[in-house]
């Protein structure tokens, strides 16, 4: 169902052909548009299409399946919001697990963490790690770090194989229309609370409140059904559909607040090390406008 719309900037083209259009089933009737300076790479992955183009206004922009990943003027907001709203759940995260990520963003995220004494990377695709590790370099700089391993694969498949061992589990994954689908159901979620360990957090990519609030209604029922406590926050992006994006944040001990941070960073500390995420910002994102919180209620 993937229509690739990118059009090459081509001098003959008019001005109107030299911006990237994505258009989507998953956002009827809308699309983002992004104008291109350049296209940087292009390929057929073993999985996905694989795209990367220099923005004129945004930096370079990772595409898969036609659908916007990352922007460098804006992922940030992503990165750090989809990983330290777990972590500060944790009393003391010490290994910590990201499922997809392949652009390196998370990881830089979670070794910003002192604690942190390992982070392991599963991500089915090893064209976007190879090709972040060129175009993305703010993203992918942590694959450099001794704390960092890298394992391509599938994130359902490698899960099973682990019983009490993470702490934290990002699931930094792309929209359910594809690969990873099954990243998105129940057996999913088992999977992950049986690999965490005691009183372990996980956080997962949850869709966009104004478009598939039904998708995040289910998410959530099936998250509860496996953890005693599961909540919705969201953080704003301008290049998300909708200019926002959603994660589920669960953990297995029915006692913890995940709505507000367990432990902070000083503000001094908060300034250098993060542009979005924030103690304050952490209780904010998971208050919800009525039309939502209603619908989330369960
Ligand atoms: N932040 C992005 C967003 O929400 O649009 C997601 C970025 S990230 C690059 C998504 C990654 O998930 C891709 O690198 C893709 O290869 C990976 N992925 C998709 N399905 C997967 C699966 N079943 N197992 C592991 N990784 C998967």
């Amino acid at each position: 169902s993937h229509r690739l719309i990118i059009v090459y900037n081509r001098p003959r083209l008019t001005e109107s052909r030299r911006w990237f259009r994505e258009i989507n089933e998953m956002w009827s009737g809308q699309a983002m548009t992004l104008k291109v300076k350049k296209i940087l790479h292009h390929e057929k992955s073993l999985y996905q299409d694989v795209l990367v183009f220099e923005s004129t206004d945004y930096g370079n922009v990772l595409v898969l399946d036609n659908v916007i990943q990352c922007t460098e003027r804006d992922e940030f907001s992503y990165q750090e919001m989809i990983s330290h709203l777990a972590l500060m759940s944790h009393p003391n995260p010490k290994k910590v697990l990201v499922i997809g990520g392949g652009d390196g963003g998370v990881l830089r995220e979670v070794i910003k963490h002192e604690c942190v004494e390992e982070a392991v990377l599963c991500d089915i695709d090893e064209a976007v790690i190879r090709v972040s590790k060129q175009y993305l370099p703010e993203m992918s700089k942590s694959y450099n770090d001794p704390k960092v391993r890298v394992h391509i694969g599938d994130g359902f498949k490698f899960l099973a194989d682990y019983k009490n061992e993470f702490d934290v589990i990002i699931t930094d994954s792309s929209d359910p229309d594809g690969p990873a689908e099954s990243l998105f159901e129940l057996p999913y979620f088992e999977l992950l609370k049986g690999a965490l360990r005691e009183g372990g957090v996980i956080s997962t990519q949850a869709e966009n409140q104004w478009l598939h609030l039904s998708l995040i209604e289910r998410l959530k029922k099936d998250c509860r059904k496996v953890f005693p406590v599961a909540e919705y926050a969201y953080t704003t992006i301008p290049t998300y559909p909708s200019g926002q994006i959603g994660f589920m944040i669960c953990c297995k001990d029915p006692k913890r607040d995940v709505t507000k941070p367990l432990r902070r960073w000083t503000e001094d500390q908060e300034e250098k090390l993060c542009k979005y995420y924030n103690a304050r910002i952490h209780e904010a994102a998971f208050i919800l406008p009525t039309f939502a919180r209603k619908q989330l209620a369960l």
